[in-house]
């Protein structure tokens, strides 16, 4: 039998979590079809899932085919004022699922702009997180994506990130803003979801033998874990799901140490059901 160690931390993080929980919990209260604002989560084993239990995504331009009363769930990353004011003018159900730590800088960049402060996003600015805090500021902010600027910003300047953005990257910006600002206020927004996954997997990957690293091909968290682990252990794979452990990998690592990671759109029965066939239990 194989020693199986599950990385410290792996697969969902707190925010994604809380919005599956919630959509499935809003499904069993309203026993009726659920919509989410854009995918709930890009994992195609979880969108399955969901549809499975009448949960599905729609996008903001197609809202004119909801009803009255239709139940709509807005995701982790959140949106601006106006969509939800737009969602609930409409008569629909609005169920609130953002991220506390996005809704944080909401209140952040609403607060400062009202009080005259040229707010500064540090981010990707078509990423909708980015585009749902701008919408809290009147969509007024300057986005920056390198922490550099070309535009001429105003004295007094409220700063914050992109929850996946880099520290590295962070203090590059404030630091060019400090040169350009009299009156500087910054909230580091970043999430540490990211960065404690990224390691607990380069710990763990230098003490085992075999690592898995469980996630959607098109997951960029997850195909940064699998890198990392591969340099510390070259017998690394990356594996959507427990389907796609070939008999012969099984057979090829009995009486090893595995270790399992996973992405954060990586739900738990997916890597149970891994930790599973890696220790002989089905
Ligand atoms: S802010 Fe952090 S915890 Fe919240 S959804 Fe984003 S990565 Fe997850």
């Amino acid at each position: 039998m194989n020693k199986v160690i599950l990385a410290e931390n792996a697969g969902f993080c707190f925010g994604v979590q809380r919005a599956v929980e919630e959509a499935l919990k809003v499904k069993k209260q309203y026993d009726k079809k659920i919509y989410t604002l854009g995918p709930l989560i890009h994992n195609n084993d979880v969108v399955m899932y969901l549809e499975e239990n009448n949960i599905y995504a729609i996008e903001y331009s197609e809202i004119d085919k909801l009803n009255e009363g239709d139940v709509i769930l807005i995701r982790s990353h959140g949106v601006s004022k106006e969509v939800t004011e737009n969602l609930e003018k409409r008569g629909l159900i609005v169920v609130n699922a953002t991220c506390p730590y996005v809704t944080n800088i909401h209140k952040k960049v609403n607060k400062y702009s009202d009080l005259g402060y040229n707010i500064v996003i540090l981010g990707d600015d078509k990423h909708p997180e980015v585009v749902g805090i701008n919408g809290w500021c009147n969509n007024n902010a300057v986005i920056t994506k390198d922490g550099t600027f070309d535009k001429k910003l105003s004295k007094k300047i409220c700063v914050v990130s992109q929850t996946t953005e880099k520290e590295e990257t962070w203090k590059k910006t404030v630091s060019n803003l400090s040169s350009l600002s009299k009156e500087l206020l910054a909230f580091n927004t970043i999430c540490s979801a990211t960065e404690v996954r990224q390691k607990s997997a380069n710990e763990l990957s230098k003490t085992v033998d075999t690592m898995i690293v469980i996630g959607g091909r098109n997951s960029s968290n997850t195909t940064k874990l699998y890198q990392i682990a591969k340099t510390n252990c070259p017998n690394t794979i990356h594996i959507e799901n427990s389907k796609e452990l070939t008999k012969e990998f099984i057979e090829e690592n009995k009486g090893k140490t595995v270790g399992i990671t996973a992405g954060a759109s990586t739900p738990d029965w997916i890597i149970k059901e891994v930790i599973d066939i890696m220790e002989g239990k089905s």
